[in-house]
């Protein structure tokens, strides 16, 4: 079976929706391939910035009849106890992806996109003409592709892209909690070979997701027993530990996450959200980016058809430099704190300074974050 459609987007997680969402309601049709169904829990810490506030609205997305929690402030301990509070800059919400991208989904759906539930195999541009197979032997020829299949996916593979070619040493693991936690605060707890988030979610629920390397888990039974060697000697997380009363049967976990550089255009492919580049999950700001990313690759593809930008070279060229421009510092900034916290000593020397220097904090986590996302071109 052959498919025609203008614009393909290849994922459908919030960079996916939020591309999918923009270019619809500006009057695009548009075809979103996602393999996994509706709704579905994911390895998140689940606080998104304030940043994506103004431009959600415009999306059409009403993310307060969820009821999220609204956390202004950010409790960071290293792993033998020492802590500083402080008050985020922007702040933020706490909402389960479960529900955030189940929410966007259904906008998309109101839109009028077609959603397939498929995997793709692959995609080749000839002739100015992208194609992406299908699992299913569909074959969906279109003039734009939106890679938004997320950091790691058998795409990368199939597109030999580099990072995929090297082992990554992390991996993730998240849980849902019932504890008595204060809803206001995302705690950012360090510990030997990692470092684990906690912040409360829409229902009173808590979120508790954790980065580790994979060369100290190893050597651990799993992770019950990794909880209870490892994260738990940060006092912190063991008070947290011992008072959680699990929701899920078991957690989920991911492994090989890489924080390796990507190309934001890569074979023509415009590469929306973590499929461009992924920034370390402490700096909170992911979901942010992926929101932006695909704001940006619609409003350029508005462009291209308003024959504002007059062939695919300079829409590419936009591409890399708006993405650079607005992400660069940030994946810098996100890999030197990930590097500082991957040594305990050089984490006790950051927490120092930010105790003796407060005003830092602040200026750290600005520098990992955007300014609001307005819904306008510029
Ligand atoms: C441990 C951890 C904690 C994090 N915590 C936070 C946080 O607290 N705050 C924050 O802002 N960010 C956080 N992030 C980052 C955030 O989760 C990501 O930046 C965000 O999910 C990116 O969205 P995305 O749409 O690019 O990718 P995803 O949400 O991963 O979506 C990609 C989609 O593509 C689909 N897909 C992949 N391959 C194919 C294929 N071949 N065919 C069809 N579909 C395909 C997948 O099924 C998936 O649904 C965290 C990340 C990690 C790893």
């Amino acid at each position: 079976m052959e498919i025609k459609s203008k614009i393909v987007i290849v994922g459908a997680g919030l960079a996916g929706l939020t591309a999918a969402i923009h270019l619809s309601k500006l009057g695009y049709s548009v075809i979103i391939i996602e393999k996994n169904s509706f709704p579905k829990h994911k390895v998140c810490g689940e606080y998104i910035s304030n940043e994506v506030l103004p431009y959600i609205q415009w999306l059409g997305i009403d993310v307060e009849s969820l009821s999220p929690s609204n956390i202004d402030s950010l409790h960071f301990s290293t792993r033998n106890g020492k802590s500083i509070k402080a008050k985020l800059p922007m702040g933020g919400f706490g909402l389960s992806r479960y529900a955030f991208d189940l929410l966007l989904y259904q906008k998309a759906v109101e839109n009028q996109c077609e959603v397939l539930q498929e995997t793709v195999d692959s995609i080749d541009f000839k002739d100015d003409k992208f194609s992406v197979y299908l699992a299913n032997n569909t074959i969906i020829t279109a003039d734009f592709v939106l890679g938004a299949f997320g950091k790691r996916s058998n795409l990368d593979q199939k597109l030999s892209r580099t990072f995929i070619q090297k082992k990554s040493p992390w991996l993730a693991v998240k849980g849902h909690f019932k504890a008595d936690l204060p809803s206001n605060l995302v705690g950012l707890h360090h510990f030997d070979g990692g470092y684990c988030g906690v912040s409360k979610v829409e229902s009173d629920v808590v979120n508790i997701c954790y980065l580790a390397s994979f060369k100290t888990f190893k050597k651990f039974e799993g992770i019950p027993d990794y909880e209870s060697s490892v994260l738990s000697k940060n006092p912190f997380l063991n008070e947290i530990f011992e008072k959680a009363k699990p929701i899920f049967d078991k957690p989920l976990t991911i492994s090989q996450i890489s924080f390796d550089k990507k190309n934001p255009v890569e074979q023509h492919i415009l590469m929306i959200g973590d499929s461009a580049g992924l920034i370390h999950p402490l700096c909170g700001n992911g979901m942010a980016m992926a929101i932006k990313s695909a704001q940006i690759a619609s409003n350029l593809l508005d462009d291209f058809y308003q024959k504002t930008i007059l062939s695919r070279e300079e829409l590419e060229e936009q591409y890399r430099l708006q993405w650079n421009k607005n992400f660069k510092n940030r994946l810098q900034t996100g890999r030197i704190l990930g590097r500082i916290l991957q040594h305990s000593k050089l984490a006790e020397i950051l927490l120092q300074l930010l105790i003796a220097f407060p005003f830092l904090l602040p200026l750290i986590i600005k520098n990992t974050h955007g300014k609001l996302i307005l819904p306008s071109k510029s």
